[in-house]
């Protein structure tokens, strides 16, 4: 039987920063399996999104729950033991250790050995300059290699739903479009629910089902990424139409 669930849901949720109002009630629900994207201007808190329902930056109030349970009052260390991942925006690997030892500590928190192992063979398989390079410091990564190492960590943790902040910033159009294959690859290959979040709202829509657009802080609009893509308003604001 199918299980409709959304595997995440936030409800009316709001955060701060000090003073300011990043997320002004914000209402998203994901289904489980598919690719769902949220697009936006700088600013509009698309980062502060995700930052939050990885407890990062916690909801002020309203509600999240992954899988049916609450998550908005748990540490991020608890978000990931329940099998979420993220890769963030500014990739933050570790400069200082190899691109084997960065995608280890990506498996921390896992305990099958074996697996381990299998799914380090397949995320150098979906990034083959990662396996070229497997041995070279994190920090002397160009930027693009370093995105695909955010991503391939994040999958190291084999993760139900895995979170990416703006996997296509500051890279060259030939290598957006390879992330953003990989990005479906890898959602075919495993199964795992992406929850995307860009600028590059194109390609964004082009391979996610459901997209979600947010200005100032709210959900402003959200369809089907196929009827978005078509939409006079997001043509309008973000597509350069
Ligand atoms: P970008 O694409 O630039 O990352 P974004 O859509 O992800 O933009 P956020 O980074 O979530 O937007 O920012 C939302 C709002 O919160 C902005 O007004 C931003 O200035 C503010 N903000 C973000 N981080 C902080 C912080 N650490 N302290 C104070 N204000 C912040």
């Amino acid at each position: 039987m199918a299980n409709d669930q959304p595997i995440l849901q936030l409800k009316d949720v709001h955060t701060y920063y000090g003073n300011i109002h990043a997320l002004k009630g914000v209402s998203i629900a994901i289904p489980k399996g598919g690719i769902a994207c949220l697009i936006g201007a700088n600013g509009a808190g698309k980062s502060t999104t995700l930052m939050t329902i990885f407890g990062i930056q916690p909801a002020t109030s309203g509600k999240i729950f992954y899988e049916g349970r609450a998550i908005h009052t748990l540490q991020p260390e608890d978000v990931a033991a329940l099998g979420v991942a993220q890769s963030p925006e500014g990739r933050q690997i570790f400069p200082t250790m190899s691109v084997r030892e960065n995608l280890e500590m990506g498996a921390y928190l896992r305990k099958d050995k074996n697996e381990i192992a299998k799914d380090m063979e397949w995320v150098i398989t979906l990034f083959p300059r990662l396996k070229e390079r497997i041995s070279q410091l994190g920090g002397t990564l160009s930027g693009g290699e370093q995105q695909m190492l955010a991503i391939a960590r994040a999958l190291m943790q084999k993760p139900t739903l895995l979170l990416l902040d703006e996997p296509s910033l500051g890279l060259a159009p030939k290598l957006v479009e390879v992330i953003f294959e990989t990005i479906q690859q890898i959602n075919q290959d495993s199964g795992t629910t992406i929850f995307l979040v860009e600028q590059n709202a194109n390609m964004a829509l082009g391979i996610s089902d459901i997209g979600y657009v947010m200005e100032t802080g709210k959900i402003v609009l959200t369809d089907k990424s196929a009827v978005l893509l078509e939409s006079e308003q997001v043509k309008k604001a973000y597509l350069g139409e």
